[in-house]
């Protein structure tokens, strides 16, 4: 059977997506939130109209066995999945395809791209799913490497070995969200990491970014299970001891976990499992007032309760994804247990919502997620091809996520709404900016933001990055983190640098140097050589 192939441009594979009628059900309630007339699609570009530069560099034999220079290699292997990515991909825009793509089969072949790159200079940039949206897998490394290979993790994507006695597996890097899932399944396991992106990301991805996963609270990070890894680098293999804790001086494991492809490929990992959940309960709370609502979430946040799902949605947010009309913030609050009947969790919160002015008629809790939640979830789960069909209608569409301590967060958002608003309207005219909570700590929320406005055809990409730009800046200043779960990569290397402390930066560049003493792993990302 030929597997299916995932497409050049946009979420998804080839054959998949939105219908007809979905897009246009979506151009009309766009066009009706911001007052337009009316909103075409554009179609998606052809692989016949995408001109890429010729291949610079030809691998030896040995390499080019595993690897190829077609043109929907290189094109699917160009851009990343961000606004900025999209509307590029959409205008036929693919300055900077890889030269080659390898699909390495194991660690021998990994390592003979790596050796090869290093001999050559030639820029190596790992690639799980390809769903960056911070501009991490594109080969835009400028003229001081001769060429530039992608090297694709999807032939290594297998569960190697389950340790039921550790709830623990050794999985390879290259498992894409629902392969990993198809293979612990039988065993009754999970992972339990579900980033919106599941279908099209990997597991080397998700720790190479630090992906934000199903947990709302507690563990948040895909770091939280990560027991142990493997990663080939330039300089050769480095493999982590597999432990439950450990303090035996600065965590090898959290070194390569972050390090977006610039040290080298994370090839496996163990990682720690779930039981699959039996017992479920499950609530949405509306909010008159989006104050009370996020009061009600710090307060769950600080409770010790540890709900899995704690996501509150502002009155924008909740219209924006079809959960409510725009007059109420919503807060849904989901228990998940393989142990125990989360009830009375459930009940204990629900008491702090009320507390808090939250509309929870008596028992309407739930043990499915239907209501706002499933509705919420259907939109979350759709979200790649939401982002396909808001840049085909020409709409400027983006999401950018922060994390900021409780005692700041009134200031912070108004700040950042207040900023992002201003150049929504001088860019756009008009134009939305939501928030949601996707995730919350004892200590602080991450506040997630979306913009949606109407774009000007051929501007799109100016009106975005001062928007960006606006927002980026005010998320900086007013004390939050230029991401909390998108990664750095190309596109926040600007504010990155001014967060992260500069002896710090010093240190990882020594690393870097000891690691990949030619500067070709992901060159552009993170930190300079
Ligand atoms: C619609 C949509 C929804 C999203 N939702 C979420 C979300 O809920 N939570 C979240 O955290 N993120 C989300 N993202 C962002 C993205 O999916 C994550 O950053 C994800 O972890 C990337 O995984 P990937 O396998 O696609 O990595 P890629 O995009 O292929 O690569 C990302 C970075 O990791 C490096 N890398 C990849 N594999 C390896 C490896 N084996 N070894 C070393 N480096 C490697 C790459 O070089 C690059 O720098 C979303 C993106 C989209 C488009």
């Amino acid at each position: 059977m030929t597997p299916r192939r995932r497409k050049f441009w946009g979420w998804g594979y080839e054959g998949e997506g939105l219908t007809a009628e979905e897009l246009a059900l979506i151009a009309r309630l766009a066009a009706a939130r911001l007052g337009l007339d009316e909103l075409r699609a554009q179609n998606p570009p052809d692989i016949s109209d995408i001109a890429l530069r010729r291949p610079r560099v030809t691998p030896p034999a040995a390499i080019a066995a595993f690897s190829s220079a077609e043109p929907w290699d290189r094109a699917e292997h160009t851009l990343g999945k961000s606004f900025h990515d999209l509307v590029r991909g959409l205008r036929g825009e693919y300055a900077n395809p890889p030269d080659l793509v390898a699909y390495p089969a194991d660690e021998n072949q990994l390592t003979a791209v790596l050796e090869w790159a290093s001999d050559g200079r030639i820029a190596a940039i790992p690639f799980g799913g390809g769903s960056s949206v911070a501009g991490g897998i594109e080969p835009d490394v400028g003229d001081d490497y001769p060429g530039a290979v992608s090297v694709d993790m999807r032939r290594m994507g297998r569960v190697l070995e389950i340790d039921r006695a550790s709830r623990a597996a050794l999985i390879e890097a290259g498992a894409l969200g629902p392969a990993l899932e198809d293979q612990l399944r039988p065993h009754g396991l999970t992972l339990r990491h579900f980033p919106q992106s599941f279908e099209v990301s990997s597991l080397g991805g998700w720790i190479a970014t630090r992906s934000g996963g199903h947990f709302a609270t507690l563990h948040t990070h895909i770091d939280e299970f990560v027991e142990g890894l493997r990663v080939v680098t330039p300089r050769g293999v480095v493999e982590t001891r597999r432990l439950p804790g450990d303090g035996a001086g600065v965590s090898a494991d959290r070194f390569f976990i972050g390090s977006e492809g610039t040290l080298g490929v994370i090839t496996r990992a163990w990682m720690r499992l779930q039981d699959r959940p039996r017992f479920r309960a499950s609530a949405s709370v509306a909010f008159a007032s989006f104050e009370d609502a996020w009061r009600a979430a710090r307060e769950i946040a600080l409770s010790g309760l540890w709900p899995a799902n704690c996501r509150l949605l502002d009155h924008d947010e909740a219209l924006l994804s079809g959960s409510g009309d725009g007059s109420r913030s919503i807060l849904i609050v989901t228990f998940e247990s393989a142990d125990h009947d989360p009830a009375p969790w459930m009940a204990r919160a629900a008491e702090i919502c009320r507390s808090h002015r939250g509309e929870l008629p008596e028992a309407a809790t739930s043990r499915s997620g239907d209501g706002a939640a499933g509705l919420w979830r259907s939109a979350f789960i759709r979200g790649g091809h939401l982002h396909d069909a808001y840049v085909r209608l020409g709409l400027v569409q983006d999401t950018f996520e922060t994390a900021i301590t409780w005692d700041r967060f009134p200031e912070f958002h108004e700040g950042v709404l207040e900023a992002t608003r201003h150049a929504i309207e001088e860019q756009c005219g008009r134009g939305l900016v939501s928030c949601r909570f996707a995730y919350v700590y004892p200590d602080g929320p991450a506040p997630y933001y979306t913009v949606v406005a109407p774009g000007r055809a051929g501007a799109e990409l100016r009106q975005w990055a001062a928007i960006k730009e606006a927002a980026s800046d005010a998320v900086l200043r007013l004390g939050g983190t230029i991401t909390h779960h998108h990664a750095v990569g190309r596109y926040h290397r600007r504010w990155y640098d001014r967060q992260r402390p500069d002896l710090f930066a010093d240190a990882l560049r020594a690393a870097k140097r000891a690691l990949d003493p030619k500067g070709v792993m992901n060159p552009g990302v993170l930190v300079d050589p």
